[in-house]
């Protein structure tokens, strides 16, 4: 038997792929006979089969709240790597009940007296901070040195001295530190990272950005004392974005903060807080971050060739990304996933793999410095350099 020829085998795959054509005109049944036209053993092709997973991270939850029981908790089931093992809180009978409906045993239930008992435990190795953000440091560096990783949410603390204490925490105690950006593991704000790095939209020029909401009291997010207002709590996210879609640090940032006299709400914090910010490559940021607006999280990022606009960019789903050029605009086509399920399973990944996280300590601590900079030219009325590595 000959070999058949390149030609002729080209030309067969032509003739499969997409039928014969004869003089312009499709011919019925010019198939060739030897292509399979569907799988032999019904099953799709390049099928993703799920590889078993040798064991799941134990988690312990600490700080039972609005979004650890609304958003992470039932963001578990959603999880391949990572698994609740234990909680934290100061309400025995909340703690019991939640553990009840997960399935958890109740001897892990700490509260914040006996917390350095997880020590002891070795079934918890992810510690997720959830808790007011003036608690974030002390009880991130409570778990390093119990031996546990940690996840702590955002923002990662009140001042840039307790962020060092943080990751110098975790340097001494061998153990990881991701600071919980749920958007860099969701696949929106990814697009619209990997869109800008790879310039195909031409340079970014501008940003803005916007993440306001009504907040009624009482709330953390209204009080002094627990490190609350606007910029640390939704502000964070524009600054945040704007560092990530440029992949550069803020030099030199100015800001504006309202504190209405007549809102029993904003007795100790401002009410809004607007803010620019300047990078060494003349991008420019312009956010805006409240408590007394309705819902608004979106960003919108002028390029040379075109813009990108992203709907509910901050909010926990719903994201719609918009690219506009001079061809017209196109809504992109992206499969949502679960941001906390996502975010959880990489820092599982990192643990399981020795891998460190996308969003370490360091990004947490580049946010604080740029937060300072925006408090302190809200007080003094100037624009106020970032400090730089
Ligand atoms: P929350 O008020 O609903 O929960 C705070 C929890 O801390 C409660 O269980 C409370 O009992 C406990 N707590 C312990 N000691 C406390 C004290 N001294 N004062 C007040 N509460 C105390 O708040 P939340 O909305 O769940 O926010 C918690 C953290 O999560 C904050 O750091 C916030 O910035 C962060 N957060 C992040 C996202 C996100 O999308 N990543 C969303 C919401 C909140």
């Amino acid at each position: 038997m000959t070999a058949p020829n390149v030609a002729d085998t080209s030309r067969r795959k032509f003739l499969a792929t997409s039928g014969a054509i004869s003089g312009g005109l499709l011919v019925a049944g010019a198939v060739q006979a030897d292509v399979p036209l569907a799988p032999p053993d019904k099953q799709p092709p390049e099928l993703s089969i799920p590889q078993p997973v040798d064991r799941k991270v134990g988690w312990a939850i600490v700080g039972l709240g609005k979004l650890a029981l609304e958003e992470v908790l039932p963001a578990f089931t959603e999880c391949q790597l990572s698994r609740p093992v234990a909680l934290v809180s100061g309400h025995p009978d909340k703690a019991r009940q939640v553990a009840k409906a997960y399935g958890l045993d109740t001897n892990n239930i700490y509260d914040y007296e006996n917390y350095g008992r997880m020590a002891d435990n070795r079934d918890i190795e992810a510690v997720y901070i959830i808790l007011p953000n003036s608690m974030h440091a002390e009880y991130t560096i409570r778990a390093l040195q119990a031996g546990k990783h940690v996840l702590c949410e955002k923002p990662m603390a009140a001042s840039v001295p307790e962020c060092e204490q943080m990751i110098r925490a975790a340097r001494d105690a061998d153990r990881k530190l991701m600071i919980a950006y749920r958007l860099r593991y969701e696949p929106f704000n990814k697009k619209v990272i990997s869109l800008c790095a790879e310039k195909k939209l031409g340079k970014v020029k501008v940003i803005s950005a916007s993440n306001s909401q009504q907040v009624s009291a009482p709330n953390i997010r209204l009080s002094r004392d627990l490190h609350g207002g606007p910029l640390g709590d939704v502000g964070i996210y524009c600054l945040n974005a704007a560092r990530y879609i440029t992949g550069r640090e803020p030099i030199e940032v100015s800001g504006y903060s309202h504190q209405p006299q007549n809102d029993p709400r904003f007795r100790e914090v401002p009410e809004s807080v607007n803010f620019m910010l300047k990078f060494a490559d003349g991008v420019q940021a312009h956010c805006s971050c409240s408590f007394g607006a309705a819902e608004s999280r979106f960003y919108r990022v002028e390029c040379t060739e075109g813009v990108i606009e992203l709907e509910d960019a901050f909010a926990y789903r719903g994201q719609q990304l918009f690219v506009t050029t001079a061809d017209g605009q196109e809504r992109q086509k992206i499969a949502a996933v679960n941001h906390f399920a996502a975010e959880m399973d990489h820092f599982s990944d990192c643990i399981l793999r020795g891998k460190s996280p996308r969003t370490p300590g360091a990004e947490g601590l580049a946010d604080m410095r740029a937060i300072g900079a925006i408090e302190e030219s809200c007080r003094s009325g100037r624009s106020v350099r970032v400090a730089q590595d």
